[in-house]
């Protein structure tokens, strides 16, 4: 009992010659009211019963006293416990959120009157000076315990070191337990699944240890009541368990755990939540039965406002670390070389994996953050590399939706060149574009086999020229000499002869000009022509085709459409191979439509252009009526020799070779030619290529 405290009732006592004096004090928040100090002239000879009717009745009896905010003097015996005849009550009103009151008893009857009210008033006003400042130095203290763990939590918010924290800094000597549990699973493959159990994060117990419990968890079905429980209050107070009367069978199955784990009598079980999260629970436990006053309920609570906040933290980090580590993998994992940038002008690379340094020949702080054109400035690449890849690419904004792909040769460090393919993509998250990511892929081998296998068709394809000439030419020799003197069976292998020769020199003729349109051998002339008057010719003079099909050619033409460069006989070309090809696939009795159109933005293109298709430019279309083309075929049909099945099928006369030819020849031109696969909404053949203005 505080000295002061002690000598001032004794003071009361003397002023009103009562018999006892006691001091009553309520905390907010708390039930209970507790007799902080009292002065007995006849202590009742141990006589606990006695003892407990006086709290009793102060426990009562305070809160209307501190109500009425006046003295009270009460003189009749059957309101007062334990043989008291009068009594005088003097509230103590502190602080707004405390009450506090002395209650002088006396064995006489009518022993207090006003004379002894305006004696005890000077008193009473010292008493609660007291009072309040041992409030006041407690909360003080409290604040400094309180500011010295958040402090020590912020720096180490792993549950088990937390808990030493509190231990070592916050708890009081009954305190024998504490433990975080979390609610879960948590990490990143979580994301926005619903709880299934609670797990201990970290404990300690005065008398097991540190971990006893930890791991342990519990399935939130069995949690029911505990969850009630909490929503309605900011915590949970469980209390009285002792011995075999413990109503331990009552309690949920959370709580039933840790008292029989850690042999505990009272616990405290604080919410660690936000108002959109529930995070998990504080537990704080005594191997006493008592009730935790409101200094250490608060003094727990705000604790666990800063675990929740920590506890949060602690677990975003982790979900960043997981996904960030993801990624990193993900990276370094492809054998590609990959770099990512922000959607910003300078393109400042936000991540580069491994291979993109060794490609460039960079360490990871050349990249970091860095803008990838100064990154690509500061290469060994040539400089005229450099420049056209830097500007292929700022051509497009940084928040545009496009891809797009492209391919160059460089020397690696042996000197040996590398053919490298590039593709370029936006980064979405929703709808906005989160970066660009660049890819490298090593294309080497694959343009190494093409090489060789364009090498070995020139070989073979001169090697033919020499026989195939004299073939043809001892044929038509024999033909035109004996014509009359052979036997008609003679004369029909001979010409059986001639036809296969002629074919086999079609063949030979596409091979070559295959084989030059892939190394770039062919020489293109430009000059300035009207795609109108070109398809105007090339139909006129396939007229002979269509008609004996008795298909129609419908030309769907612009006249304004104006004069550009291109080369004229080699797009005559391209046009004718795409026009025979739609005679040849497409029924008879049907019409095959050609349209030109002039486009002059990337989004003016048809869908299904291909990346990196150059606008402004000239478009034209072939559309017939026939099956078309699979998507499965739709790009395998320009590679040299391949047929579709159908073709095959219905031994339509080709070689396989002419998509491939008028392929090259578009692309020398800087166009692009492809096939829309055929769908119920767009049925036939349907072919485009471009020719760009430039
Ligand atoms: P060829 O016609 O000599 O076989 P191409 O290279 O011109 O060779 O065409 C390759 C293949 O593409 C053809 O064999 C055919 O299977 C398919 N194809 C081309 N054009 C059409 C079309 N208009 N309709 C359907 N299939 C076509």
């Amino acid at each position: 009992m505080d000295k002061r405290l002690f000598y001032l009732l004794s003071q009361v006592m003397a002023e009103t010659q009562a018999d006892a004096v006691y001091l009553g004090l309520q905390r907010p928040g708390s039930t209970l009211v507790d007799i902080i100090a009292q002065h007995i002239n006849h202590p009742h000879d141990d006589n606990t019963y006695e003892e407990q009717a006086v709290h009793g009745w102060i426990r009562n009896a305070l809160p209307d006293l501190n109500i009425r905010a006046e003295p009270i003097i009460i003189d009749q015996a059957n309101q007062l416990p334990v043989g008291f005849k009068s009594a005088l009550l003097i509230p103590l009103i502190m602080l707004s959120e405390i009450t506090s009151g002395v209650f002088i008893c006396s064995t006489q009857e009518d022993a207090f009157n006003a004379e002894h009210v305006d004696a005890t008033a000077i008193l009473g006003e010292l008493i609660l000076t007291v009072l309040e400042n041992e409030h006041l130095i407690e909360r003080l203290i409290t604040t400094e315990a309180i500011a010295t763990t958040a402090q020590a939590i912020a720096r180490n918010p792993y549950p088990q070191s937390i808990i030493h924290i509190l231990r070592d800094y916050l708890f009081e000597t009954h305190i024998s337990f504490c433990a975080i549990a979390l609610y879960g699973p948590t990490g990143g493959d979580s994301h926005g699944k619903p709880f299934e159990y609670i797990e201990v994060k970290g404990d300690w117990s005065r008398q097991l240890g540190s971990q006893m419990i930890t791991g342990t968890q519990i399935k939130l079905d069995e949690l029911m009541q505990l969850h009630d429980a909490l929503r309605q209050q900011e915590f949970l107070q469980i209390q009285g368990m002792d011995g075999e009367d413990a109503p331990i069978a009552r309690l949920d199955a959370f709580s039933k755990l840790l008292m029989n784990a850690t042999r505990l009598k009272s616990l405290v079980l604080i919410p660690l939540e936000t108002r959109e999260r529930r995070l998990g629970l504080l537990v704080i436990g005594s191997d006493t039965v008592r009730e935790f006053n409101w200094y250490e309920l608060r003094t727990y609570q705000i604790v666990s406002e800063f675990l929740t906040i920590s506890t949060m933290t602690e677990s975003l980090q982790r979900e960043h670390d997981f996904v960030q580590q993801g990624r990193a993998a993900l990276l370094e994992a492809v054998t590609d070389a990959v770099v990512m940038t922000l959607p910003n002008e300078h393109a400042n690379i936000l991540t580069a994996n491994e291979h993109f340094q060794k490609l460039f020949n960079l360490s990871v702080f050349d990249t970091q953050g860095k803008s990838l054109w100064t990154v690509l400035e500061n290469t060994q690449m040539p400089k005229q590399l450099r420049d056209d890849l830097i500007e292929t690419w700022q051509a497009l904004s940084p928040s545009d939706h496009r891809v797009m792909r492209g391919e160059f040769v460089m020397k690696d460090e042996r000197s040996d060149e590398r053919t490298m393919q590039w593709y370029s993509a936006p980064v979405f998250q929703r709808n906005s574009v989160l970066g660009r990511i660049y890819t490298f892929h090593d294309v080497s081998s694959e343009r190494a086999e093409e090489n060789l296998r364009y090498e070995l068709l020139s070989r073979i394809s001169h090697e033919l020229r020499t026989p195939l000439t004299s073939i043809k030419g001892f044929a038509e020799f024999i033909l035109e000499m004996t014509r009359d003197e052979l036997p008609d069976l003679a004369r029909e292998y001979i010409e059986i002869i001639l036809s296969s020769a002629r074919h086999l020199n079609s063949v030979y003729d596409d091979l070559i000009e295959f084989t030059r349109a892939n190394v770039g051998e062919i020489e293109l002339y430009f000059t300035e022509n009207y795609v109108q008057d070109l398809v105007i010719e090339t139909v006129a003079r396939l007229e002979f085709s269509h008609k004996a099909n008795n298909q129609r050619v419908l030309m769907n033409l612009d006249d304004d459409l104006p004069a550009i460069r291109f080369d004229h006989d080699r797009t005559a070309q391209i046009l004718s191979n795409l026009l025979i090809n739609a005679i040849k696939y497409a029924p008879h009795n049907s019409e095959i439509r050609i349209t030109t159109s002039q486009i002059l933005t990337p989004e003016a293109l048809p869908i299904s252009a291909p990346p990196a298709t150059i606008t402004p430019c000239m478009l034209i279309s072939i559309i017939d009526e026939g099956a078309g083309i699979s998507r499965e075929d739709a790009e395998q049909i320009f590679l040299p020799f391949y047929r579709t099945k159908d073709a095959a099928a219905r031994k339509i006369e080709g070689t396989g070779l002419g998509l491939a030819i008028s392929r090259g020849i578009v692309e020398l031109q800087r166009g692009k030619l492809w096939a829309e696969p055929a769908t119920p909404q767009n049925r036939g053949g349907r072919f485009f290529f471009t020719i760009p203005f430039s």
